[in-house]
């Protein structure tokens, strides 16, 4: 059989290709994690594994695409789930996802061949820090600085593996993001627009804001961070525009500046350690103990160096600041400026996998309690999912929207473009992905950071 033979099976024709194949056609195709960071997707498909996770949690509350997209694209998740397992080498395949995404669990049961399951999460937050899924979905517990393949797990979520499909089958390069916009606007939506459209222009397919002073996040209300400008474009990894009035505390967090962050960290810290019993990783054995890094921060001359050095273990998933600290601290926050300063003395971590608390399970902070918490209640909304015809008349590709290197234009301005060419390159030898034209058109500029293309 020929690597583009197809294979008919209850979920759609399955293409034929070796891993290499795959691998390649991912590469080619741009396809980056699209959840977090966005690592390159073809190396992650390098490694060799036991269990292929897709992670469909989506648990930061105002986001809605992956358990929108999951429904309807059932099918095709099934087939990019198969190919990944075949890329790595993995027996089992599971999709993790929340019980209240009956829709999506609907449309993929009937689907599932006899290797994959489905593996049903709590409604909590962060269910979807991969350590955290890795340990409901199998039992795995990663240790502190290790990846998932050291228990032998790949992770990728709904849209990384969506892309993975159209890379295969179709060698359709990645030229669309699907995000929610929510919160202070006039018709939240959940939406599919062409990458390096203006943020601005999103906001205005969800009718604008309803609020005259706005403060806009750029992606979900734990994890998302302050946007500066809405003329910042939409790039392979935007989850979602979340808006809010200015005067609201998850906008004003993210406005104080450092200084004030560590005075305030200075000043009251009173040693309650409720961040490091709520810390998830804290929960699942990790030795970071968010109390002891402000105490590290506060006295210097008392922190042991391995205990400072635990900051790199920290996934900022803001459960510390936003939810566990009774007096304004933001643990998250410090860790993250500890990191800076290690990252630039190229520190690493190297510490012992405890036992998990007894009680962790019960400690994840329940979806609904969360928004309270957060004060999104009056905000808290459905994003349905739109189908609109997004034409933007001009859209800036950043070089990179992925870990690695930048990539290298490929094309010259005033060249004409089509939609899904590539249009820049990964650097000989290095860590990235290429880019592609998300629109018909000519490159109007280049510069080290972004290429413009406008319509026509
Ligand atoms: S942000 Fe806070 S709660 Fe989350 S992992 Fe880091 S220290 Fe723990
Ligand atoms: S929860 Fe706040 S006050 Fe308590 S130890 Fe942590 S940072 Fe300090």
């Amino acid at each position: 059989m020929n690597e583009t033979a197809l294979q008919a099976t209850p979920f759609g024709e399955l293409t034929v290709a070796t891993a290499d194949d795959i691998r390649k056609r991912v590469r080619d195709a741009g396809v980056v994690g699209a959840g977090g960071a966005g690592f390159p997707t073809h190396v992650k498909l390098q490694a060799q594994v036991e269990i292929f996770l897709v992670n469909a949690a989506e648990c930061e509350p105002m986001l809605k695409v992956d358990q929108q997209l999951m429904p309807r694209q059932a099918a095709r998740l099934v087939r990019g789930l198969l190919y990944g397992m075949q890329a790595t080498g993995a027996a089992e395949g599971i999709i993790a996802l929340k019980e209240k995404y009956h829709a999506a669990i609907g449309a993929l049961t009937p689907l599932l061949p006899p290797q994959l399951r489905l593996h049903i999460l709590p409604d909590v937050y962060p269910a979807g820090d991969e350590v955290i899924t890795i340990w409901q979905a199998t039992g795995r517990r990663v240790a502190p600085a290790a990846l998932p393949v050291s228990v032998g797990v790949v992770v990728n979520n709904v849209q990384t593996v969506l892309n993975i499909a159209r890379a295969v089958e179709q060698h359709y390069p990645v030229t669309r993001r699907t995000l929610t916009v929510n919160g202070a606007v006039r018709q939240p939506l959940t939406v599919t627009v062409p990458l390096g459209m203006s943020l601005r222009e999103v906001l205005a397919l969800a009718g604008g804001a309803t609020v005259d002073d706005a403060g806009y996040i750029n992606g979900g209300p734990m994890m998302g961070a302050l946007l500066t400008s809405l003329d910042t474009p939409v790039t392979k990894t935007t989850g979602g525009l979340l808006v809010l009035p200015k005067s609201h505390p998850l906008i004003q967090r993210r406005m104080q500046d450092d200084r004030t962050v560590l005075s305030i960290a200075r000043t009251v810290c009173e040693q309650c350690r409720l961040c490091t019993d709520l810390c998830p990783r804290h929960l699942l054995g990790h030795e970071l103990s968010p109390h002891l890094l402000v105490r590290a921060m506060n006295y210097q001359s008392i922190a042991t160096p391995q205990t400072v050095l635990s900051a790199l273990t920290c996934s900022e998933c803001n459960v510390c600041e936003s939810v566990a600290c009774p007096v304004g601290i933001s643990p998250m926050r410090v860790n993250r400026l500890l990191k800076n300063e290690l990252r630039q003395h190229g520190a690493r971590y190297q510490g012992p996998l405890r036992d998990a608390d007894e009680m962790a399970r019960y400690r994840l902070i329940p979806v609904k309690r969360l928004i309270s918490k957060l004060a999104l209640s009056e905000w808290y909304q459905d994003a349905p999912f739109t189908e609109l015809r997004t034409e933007p008349t001009q859209v800036q590709l950043p070089l990179r929207q992925h870990i690695g290197a930048a990539a290298v234009p490929c094309v010259q301005p005033g060249e004409t473009v089509l939609r899904g060419q590539q249009i820049a390159t990964i650097p000989d030898g290095a860590l990235g992905a290429p880019v592609h034209a998300s629109i018909d058109g000519t490159v109007a500029s280049i510069t080290e950071q972004t290429i413009t293309l406008v319509r026509g």
